[in-house]
């Protein structure tokens, strides 16, 4: 079966997502990609992958990823959050995570930059 990933990332680590995807692409390619609206765009336009695009993060996107995810349509999730600056769709991002620890789909919200 096709793994189906989520990317999500917040406004100061779109560059660190639309990288990573870079850096996986030929991984991502075997995959099924879900993501947020903008997230997803940029993905699709910088890498050429397929992406399915959910509505904008805070306009429901997260709560979308969730609904999939507790569905069992959701395999794994990479949400770059930025700890920094307070997020007008907080709840949506708590429910979001609360699913993935609900139904023991692992995220991972940073990535580790060598320096
Ligand atoms: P976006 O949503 O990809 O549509 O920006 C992510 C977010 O910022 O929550």
């Amino acid at each position: 079966m096709t793994t189906r990933i989520a990317l999500i990332a917040h406004d100061h680590k779109k560059d660190d997502i639309v990288t990573l995807a870079g850096e996986y692409v030929d991984t991502l390619r075997r995959c099924n990609i879900i993501a947020t609206g903008t997230i997803g765009g940029r993905i699709s336009d910088a890498h050429g992958l397929q992406v399915e695009r959910m509505l904008s993060g805070p306009h429901g996107g997260d709560l979308q990823i969730g609904a999939q995810l507790a569905e069992g349509r959701v395999d794994m999730v990479i949400f770059l959050r930025d700890p920094m600056t307070p997020q007008q769709h907080e709840p949506d991002i708590n429910a979001l995570l609360r699913a993935c620890d609900v139904h023991n789909i692992p995220c991972a919200t940073n990535i580790r930059r060598r320096a």
